[in-house]
């Protein structure tokens, strides 16, 4: 039996320990503080003195207007990263322990404040308050803090050489990063991409997504009160063929990280190798992750819950989704009607996520539902069976505004149709059904993508030899979507390049220098 009402936060409590029982209220009427740019620990306005506004998307009205960067205001801030860089700086001099000791403080001021950081990213994401507080902010601290660790543990080695010849290694940051994040996560991608480029000593330029600035400006705004030098973190809102194109082909970036779509992230590679320029980059992208249930897996009734958690956690704005759920055919029939079981719970806690109750909010805008709405369409068109709704009423919530969709199970997908093959980024879970292991060494690794993959089973030989031989960057046996810092995280394939968070993380922000030194062979 499914428990009458499956939390998220009940799968969410018993894996991220920053849960706090106390849940403190939400703000709900905020206007945000900062809406400007932050260069050089100040707040000014665009050059241009356009601005763009940002919606809410549980009621689709104006939040407020941001000052939007363009390329005139990329040449200000990454001008204020090098001043930043340069050898003799404050910055560059700073002992490596006190730019942990800044990450540290971060971290505090975001612990402070992390009431009204949580009801700012449900304000401008929509995702509801009780995920932002545990889980955006919750991981966002600890990132933070996770690096300022590492600020005075990066360390080298001694080579041996042939010969009479000493040789070291030193790790030294790669200098300006130009660091462009998506708006599912937008205070959690800020943490992942500031937090390792900060302890390893670079400055960097932050360019947030348009639909989401409001939380990392916030954050800008502590970076000053923390004392990070003038210059060090910069952050530019506005869109991203303007600002995100100036930003990732500026001359003196050194390095870019991305996370985003596919199809920007192969445009940043081109970026990175044109104008004469050969930057470093590291990009975050899309995702169809496998997520395989075998019926020897130690509970349906769990495997059911966390597949519907795998899909369903952000209301499907996961790159990690676990969008094709591969079902074994004993096991199958049990696994769909529960599955749509607990989706249909789910219609009942969609809402205003403000709302302590609510664990399903709106998607981030208009384009997004939509584009979810046309995959619906695509899986009943192409022959899937929709169990959640039947044909004619998939779409969002009638009466209510905001961006909503309901959550909808498929099942009877099959491998070639368009939502077992495309990223949909939204509610949608494909049931898929299999044999045997045999076929899912080919199965679950047809796809461009190879960003995660999850097994359920108690036999570990059967997890092992999966987890061998799918080609992606986290597999997770028995769970789903654990980010600790501490882990590294990236893509095979079209998923990405280069690794966020852990120590891999840390090096993907420094460069190795080899210094050979020449010793004679006697004293003189
Ligand atoms: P999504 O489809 O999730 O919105 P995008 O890849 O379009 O993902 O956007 C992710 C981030 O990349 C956002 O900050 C966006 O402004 C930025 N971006 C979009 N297009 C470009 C571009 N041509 N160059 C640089 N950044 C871009």
């Amino acid at each position: 039996m499914l428990p009458k009402i499956f939390k998220f936060s009940k799968y969410l409590h018993s894996q991220i320990r920053f849960y706090s029982k106390l849940l403190p209220q939400p703000t709900r009427n905020i206007f945000p503080k900062y809406t400007g740019i932050f260069i050089n620990n100040e707040w000014v306005k665009s050059e241009s003195g356009s601005t763009f506004p940002t919606i809410n998307p549980s009621n689709e009205e104006v939040i407020c207007q941001i000052e939007e960067g363009k390329a005139e205001d990329i040449n200000k801030a990454v001008k204020a990263a090098k001043k930043a860089f340069d050898i003799n700086s404050p910055w560059r001099k700073m002992d490596a322990c006190e730019r942990g000791n800044l990450l540290q403080k971060l971290a505090d001021l975001i612990e402070r404040d992390r009431a009204y950081l949580a009801s700012l990213e449900t304000l401008d994401n929509g995702k509801p308050y009780s995920q932002s507080y545990n889980v955006d902010l919750g991981l966002t601290i600890k990132c933070y803090r996770y690096f300022a660790g590492w600020a005075d543990k990066i360390h080298g080695k001694t080579i041996p050489l042939d010969g009479n010849f000493m040789c070291m290694t030193r790790r030294e940051p790669v200098g300006i990063c130009g660091q462009i994040i998506p708006w599912n996560f937008p205070l959690l991608m800020q943490a992942w991409k500031m937090g390792p480029a900060l302890a390893a000593g670079n400055t960097l330029v932050l360019k947030p997504a348009e639909l989401t600035s409001l939380s990392a400006l916030h954050v800008a705004e502590l970076t000053a009160e923390a004392g990070f030098p003038p210059g060090v973190i910069n952050v530019v809102p506005g869109f991203g063929p303007t600002a995100g194109a100036s930003l990732a082909q500026h001359p003196d970036v050194d390095k870019v990280a991305f996370t985003g779509s596919t199809e920007i992230g192969r445009e940043i590679l081109k970026y990175a190798g044109s104008n004469k320029d050969l930057k470093r980059v590291s990009l975050e992208l899309g995702g169809k992750s496998p997520n395989i249930i075998f019926a020897d897996c130690e509970s349906i009734d769990k495997a059911v819950e966390q597949s519907h958690f795998a899909l369903f956690f952000n209301m499907g704005q996961c790159c990690t989704a676990g969008s094709r759920t591969f079902v074994e055919e004993k096991i199958y029939d049990e696994f769909v009607s529960k599955s749509k079981t607990l989706a249909l719970s789910l219609h009942d806690k969609m809402g205003d996520p403000f709302d302590l109750k609510t664990e399903h909010g709106p998607q981030i805008n208009k384009e997004q539902a939509d584009k979810i709405l046309g995959f619906i369409k695509s899986g009943i068109d192409q022959g899937a069976s929709l169990l959640t709704s039947n044909k004619n009423d998939y779409h969002k919530i009638p009466t209510q505004k905001g961006f909503y969709v309901k959550p909808a199970v498929f099942s009877d997908v099959l491998d070639g149709m368009d939502i077992a093959k495309e990223e949909i980024f939204g509610p949608v879970q494909q049931i898929i059904k299999f044999k045997n292991i045999d076929e899912l060494y080919e199965r679950a690794n047809k796809t461009i993508y190879g960003l995660a993959a999850a097994v359920y089973t108690k036999d570990i030989d059967k997890a092992m030899m999966l987890a061998q031989i799918i080609r992606a960057g986290t597999i997770w046996i028995n769970c789903y979507d654990i980010f600790d810092a501490a882990a590294p995280f990236g893509g095979f394939k079209q998923s990405g390049l280069g690794r966020e968070k852990g120590e891999d993380g840390l090096y993907g922000y420094s460069e190795t220098k080899t210094i050979t030194i020449k010793i004679p062979q006697k004293i003189s």
